[in-house]
Order: C-alpha cells, then sequence, then structure tokens
C-alpha cells in the first residue's frame, strides 16, 4: 500500500506509538487527589509545556487541549464572538471548520467578510487591511491550506493584525509539524493544531490563546483544562500528541527536505503530462494539487485505489460530497477543472520508488482515457 494522503492523516509515529502503548496499563484521572492522578496531571502538565515551547509560547499564555484541530477552531470564533464586537474575516479558503464556523454565527448577528486569494491561493493583504474595521473581532486565516498547500504570509497578516489592534487567529492544523511556526514571531494571538496531522493519534488536538486575550469555554462542566474546556483529559492522546509533535519538529529540516525532494520529483512527472496544471503556489513541500483536464478524479481516485495507491480528491471532510471543491473554486478554477483536481499529499515516509509507481500508474491511466 502506497500512502499519498497525508494531509488527511498521519500514520502514528514511533516516538507516539511508545508514549500510547506505556499508557495502555496506566490508570488516573487527572483531576484525581491521590498518587495515580498526580501522575496522570504530572503528564498533561509536561505536555502543555512541551507543546508551548515548540510553537513558541511564552509561560502565561494559555494551551489547551480539544478533541481535535475542529474543536479548536470553533472554540477560537466562540471567544471572538464575545469580544462585543461584530465583524469576523476569514479568508475564501479556510478549512470548513473554520468557514462554517463564521457562517453559522452570521445567523447570529455576526458580519462576515471573506477576504480573496490570488490565482495561487495567497489572500489578497490590501483587501484584508480594508476590510478591518473598528468592529473586527477576529481575522481567522490558515497558516496552511489542507487542499493545496499555499503558506500564508503569516507575519504579515499578524503584523497588520498589531497594528489594528485585532486579535489574529490561525488555523495551523497543516502546518504545525511541517514549517517552523513561532506565535510570537507571527504575532499569532490564537492557534489550532491537531495530533493527526503530525503524527499524533487522532480526536486529539490543542488551541494556543496568547495571555492578553479573555480565554472562554466551549464545553462546559468540571474545572479541567485551568476551566476553560470540560471534561476528562484524553491523557493517552495528549501524551501521543506531545510526542509527536517533539519528534516532528526534532527532525523538521531534514524531513523537509527529503518531501521537498519527492514533491518535486512526482509534480515534475505529472507535468510531463498533456494538459496537466498544479494548482496553488508557494506550497508546503508535502501537498500536490493538480488538475488533469478532461479527467474524472473521482474516476482516477478509484483506478489508484484499485492499484495500491491512497490519494484524494481534496479535502477529506468533503469527499462524500461530490461537489466542486470551494478552495479550488476560490483560486478561479472551474467547476470542470475543480472536478478533475487530485490531491497527494506525502510524508518522510514515502520513498522515490513510491513515487515512480504513483507517476507510471497515473501515466497509464491518462493514456487509457
Ligand atoms: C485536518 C484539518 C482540520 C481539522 O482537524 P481535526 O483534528 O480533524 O478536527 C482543520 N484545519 C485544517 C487545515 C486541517 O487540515
Amino acid at each position: 500500500m502506497i500512502y499519498v494522503d497525508n494531509a488527511a492523516t498521519t500514520k502514528i509515529c514511533q516516538a507516539a506509538k511508545k508514549e500510547i502503548t506505556d499508557l495502555l496499563d496506566f490508570c488516573g484521572n487527572a483531576s484525581s487527589s491521590h498518587h495515580m492522578g498526580i501522575i496522570a496531571s504530572q503528564k498533561i502538565r509536561a505536555a502543555r509545556k512541551t507543546v508551548k515551547e515548540l510553537i513558541g509560547a511564552s509561560e502565561n499564555d494559555n494551551l489547551i487541549f480539544t478533541s481535535g484541530g475542529s474543536e479548536a477552531n470553533n472554540q477560537a470564533l466562540h471567544i471572538a464572538s464575545l469580544t462585543g464586537k461584530k465583524r469576523i474575516i476569514i479568508s475564501s479558503i479556510e478549512h470548513s471548520s473554520v468557514f462554517n464556523t463564521a457562517f453559522n454565527l452570521e445567523n447570529h448577528g455576526f458580519e462576515i467578510k471573506t477576504v480573496g486569494v490570488d490565482k495561487n491561493g495567497i489572500v489578497n493583504l490590501d483587501e484584508l487591511k480594508s476590510l478591518i474595521n473598528n468592529d473586527t473581532a477576529i481575522v481567522s486565516i490558515m497558516a496552511v491550506n489542507n487542499e493545496i498547500g499555499t503558506v500564508q504570509p503569516l507575519k504579515e497578516i499578524g503584523a497588520l493584525c498589531k497594528e489594528k489592534g485585532v486579535i489574529f487567529h490561525t488555523d495551523a492544523v497543516a502546518a504545525i509539524g511541517h514549517l517552523n511556526i513561532d506565535v510570537n514571531k507571527m504575532n499569532v494571538g490564537m492557534l489550532s493544531l491537531s495530533a493527526h496531522k503530525f503524527g499524533g493519534m487522532q480526536g486529539v488536538g490543542a488551541l494556543y490563546i496568547r495571555e492578553d486575550i479573555s480565554a472562554r469555554p466551549l464545553i462546559f462542566g468540571g474545572a479541567q483544562e485551568n476551566k476553560l474546556r470540560a471534561g476528562t483529559e484524553n491523557l493517552i492522546g495528549i501524551a501521543s500528541l506531545s510526542a509527536a509533535l517533539k519528534d516532528a519538529c526534532t527532525h523538521l529540516d531534514e524531513r523537509k527536505e527529503y518531501v521537498s525532494k519527492l514533491s518535486k520529483s512526482l509534480s515534475d512527472r505529472l507535468l510531463k503530462l498533456q494538459n496537466v496544471i498544479l494548482n496553488g503556489g508557494n506550497r508546503s513541500d508535502g501537498i500536490i494539487n493538480v488538475t488533469f483536464k478532461g479527467i474524472s478524479a473521482e474516476a482516477m481516485l478509484l483506478h489508484l485505489d484499485g492499484k495500491g495507491i491512497c490519494a484524494s480528491t481534496g479535502a477529506a471532510c468533503n469527499s462524500n460530497d461530490k461537489a466542486p471543491s470551494r478552495v479550488l473554486k476560490a483560486l478561479g478554477i472551474s467547476d470542470e477543472d475543480a472536478l478533475s483536481s487530485m490531491r497527494f499529499s506525502l510524508s518522510h515516509e514515502n520513498t522515490e520508488e513510491e513515487i515512480g509507481y504513483i507517476a507510471k500508474t497515473v501515466e497509464s491511466f491518462c493514456k487509457t482515457i
């Protein structure tokens, strides 16, 4: 099996696997006062410290463990909705957990503005600047797009939000563990991340909230997570998240270089075919989105699956939905071309041989059409 759908989820890394297996025999609730409870709460505290350090957070900033990236994004917008301000600015290519959450708030009296992107998928900074007014609660722009891989100019966006006194939230789920992210240097007020996109378990993530932002819970109940997220902590998940992030950050540069090489060899091969277009610019190394003009991506996906290759037509959350990708359309791509687009998302676990096999399989499929 050749797995090139790492933007949907990644394999659990060895470091995370060790934490998980060690904890399977452990029993303790972090809220219990006995020594097993204390061990659990110490493990969570250590994980929080590790993750904060790895994203450049300061000691007094909040970092709340959540059930994943979607919950973290929901909480970030919920926090913004309680500031008293009514305008929410997002980009036109946000993940559905930001996009649909923002538009749900529209039903509750909020004004949603979407900032457009150019043909490479990069947000228009002048338009963003003109959209920020005194009533703006938040600017939420993702770090890396999960469908096309575009990396946004976070530092510039952060500087602009700082200058305007507006909270900047970034959905960094597709970026963390793959690119160097520093919340302080980038003036990020809130940041979402998810363990299963960098070698941790599914169902666990985190929301970073800078000290000066009034943090509020989305889920009410007990006093866990500094009263910001009720419910018994996902101890195994949290331990896996911290171990995986540490592993990903330790090997970040070497893996980035390796994945970039693999990625270039795959895109070079695919672009040699007729009527193939690479979508998006300024891309994170692992994500390649290509349009095979005149070919149904759904048919290619099924063909590749039959040949043992796991790829994608776009966002995993939307793959049951046969509509053309909203993200590709935002780049100015036609419905027809959007339905002819495939995503290959690579990881350091892939090999040159696999890339050669994928390219050959795609080439022969294109010839049969
Ligand atoms: C996967 C993903 C999410 C959702 O994270 P979950 O942990 O699966 O809820 C949000 N944003 C982006 C960019 C993603 O790639």
